[in-house]
């Protein structure tokens, strides 16, 4: 295992020399340190647990970790895509810790193992097919959760195992997934309830939201990270768009804004004092209402050879100004996420966008320097019919004649039901390879460049965005025998009867009284807000 390449690491906050009896904790991303580096989330909780003198703190990447003390009490992983509960199985076993939640606490009389926490955007969603593997799950945002974990810990840290997880338990946001019992209607049935095993333990578990106008900023520069050298900032949380299927939204409200001269200005001035390299991030950060603002103080004659990268933004929110600062901060296309190019779907999705302002926001684009537009959509959106496929074929088509000269590229995926938003009981619909081969077809034949996600691995994402507990096992089996869909419906196959099928999982719709496998974790929007959000969309399909 190599060494963290901390040389190359320029730091904008200050550890904390950890004390005598400090508790040793190492925080891991289960991915490489390029990949791990470059996440503001892994960042920032890094440099929160640093920042204690109470913790002496390590960091492990699947490529590079610093040595790890024998004592080591604490490993937290924050898991940002799915597919990495892989890695955080090697790193695991790699030490020589049992994989599995309720081994470390038979074995913790004896043979002390680390408590393992997670956190992170996959597990915040639906942590349950990963629940087994972890000791405490923190829910939303690590701003709130994390401290009160640490403390929370302090208190029973010298208790046994099974005293420690009940003690953090009691704290909102720590979830302790072996403090709850699923039961089923028949081993492969639907689950009947959620339990927690006991009177004292909390029946619910509420996600954590800060409430705050200061948001994220890097902690650390390197040119090692996946886009070397970037310093970023977190321009926004959440989404106010609200668009029926969108996690990005609904899992992370209320929509909180970073304020300008009390913490964004300053963090992106002491940024650019160590690099050139400014990105801006949020799911929608030309929503903050002093953009504009954002906009003239990047565009001083000082930041000249600042290079600026954004992350997607609101169609109707793509002004000349936006292209013209972007074309001259060294960048040459802006990404939109239209979803479909007809305009039905987008009402059925609650997308406030019409074809027109699409036209527009290439028209702008082109005026404003930019070379190419990158547009995302999707297929298998619920009420989808051929002619809505028609209908995006002919706006790719329209588009390239309203702003001939930029260069366009439709990246589409197939539409994923998420947990916590009105389309969580949807399926994917088996349509959606077809209807991206036909798209494929059509638009490159065309001159448009077209980039389809892979339908297998959306299916892959709904097993495990809509899946409960018993998916751990199949996940330990998918792990040995490689992960492609073919392994997954292999282990399938080798557990029938001990879980539903894949169809069940991924392809049917869910009856809407049914309990849902985070049915106990509150997310931001009780569920009869859900509903109601889906019938207004169901109402528009017919
Ligand atoms: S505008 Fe984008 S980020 Fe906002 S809710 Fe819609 S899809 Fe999500």
């Amino acid at each position: 295992m190599n060494a963290i390449p901390t040389q190359d690491e320029q730091l904008l906050f200050e550890p904390t020399a950890p004390d005598a009896n400090a508790i040793e904790l190492a925080f891991a991303f289960p991915n490489t340190y390029s990949v791990g580096i470059t996440s503001l989330g892994y960042q920032t909780v890094w440099a929160t647990l640093a920042a204690r003198s109470d913790l002496a703190v390590s960091r492990v990447f699947t490529d590079a970790s610093d040595p790890l003390p024998s004592d080591l009490e604490i490993l937290g992983f924050s898991l940002s895509w799915e597919l990495d509960y892989v890695n955080v199985l090697s790193l695991l076993e790699e030490r020589g810790i049992a994989v599995r939640a309720t081994e470390r606490l038979a074995a913790n009389s004896t043979a002390k193992a680390p408590l393992i926490f997670g956190g992170g955007p996959v597990l915040t969603a639906n942590p349950e097919p990963f629940a087994d593997f972890f000791d405490v799950i923190l829910l939303g945002d690590g701003e709130v959760s994390l401290p009160a974990f640490i403390d929370a810990y302090q208190t029973v840290r010298h208790a046994d195992r099974a005293t420690q997880l009940r003690h953090l338990a009691q704290v909102p946001g720590l979830y302790v997934p072996s403090l709850y019992a699923v039961t089923y209607d028949a081993p492969d049935g639907s689950i009947t309830a959620i339990t927690p095993i006991d009177a004292d333990i909390p029946a619910i578990v509420a996600k954590q939201t800060h409430r705050s106008n200061t948001l994220l900023a890097s902690s650390v520069v390197t040119e090692r990270a996946a886009w070397p050298d970037i310093f970023m900032v977190e321009v926004v949380r959440s989404c106010p768009e609200m668009c029926r299927f969108c996690l990005a939204s609904y899992l992370t409200l209320p929509f909180r804004v970073a304020d300008l001269e009390g913490s964004l200005l300053p963090a992106i001035d002491r940024g650019l004092k160590v690099t050139q390299r400014l990105g801006l991030l949020g799911a929608s950060i030309t929503q903050h209402p002093e953009f504009e603002t954002i906009l003239d103080y990047i565009g001083q004659p000082k930041f000249d050879d600042v290079r600026l990268s954004i992350a997607s933004v609101r169609t109707n929110t793509v002004t000349r100004k936006l292209a013209e600062v972007l074309s001259r901060r060294d960048t040459r296309s802006i990404t939109i996420a239209v979803e479909s190019g007809s305009d039905r779907l987008r009402q059925i999705i609650n997308k406030k966008l019409d074809t027109d302002e699409i036209a527009q926001a290439a028209i702008e684009a082109k005026a404003g320097g930019l070379k190419a537009l990158k547009l995302y959509g999707m297929v298998g959106i619920p009420g989808e019919t051929e002619e809505d496929i028609d209908a995006t074929i002919g706006m790719m088509k329209g588009l390239k004649k309203t702003a001939s000269g930029l260069r366009l590229t439709l990246g589409c995926s197939t539409f994923v039901p998420k947990s916590h938003t009105p389309f969580q009981w949807f399926g994917v619909n088996k349509k959606a390879e077809k209807r991206l081969k036909r798209l494929q077809k059509e638009l490159r034949s065309n001159g448009i460049d077209f980039r389809p996600e892979s339908y297998n691995w959306s299916v892959m994402q709904t097993l495990l965005s809509r899946g409960d507990r018993r998916l751990s096992y199949l996940l330990e089996r998918v792990r040995h025998y490689g992960d492609t869909l073919g392994s997954y419906k292999r282990a399938f196959k080798d557990m029938r009867g001990t879980l539903p099928p894949l169809e069940a999982y991924v392809f049917t719709e869910f009856d809407r009284d049914r309990v849902l496998p985070w049915q106990h974790l509150q997310g931001p929007l009780p569920i009869e807000t859900l509903k109601k959000h889906l019938a207004e969309a169901e109402a528009l399909m017919n």
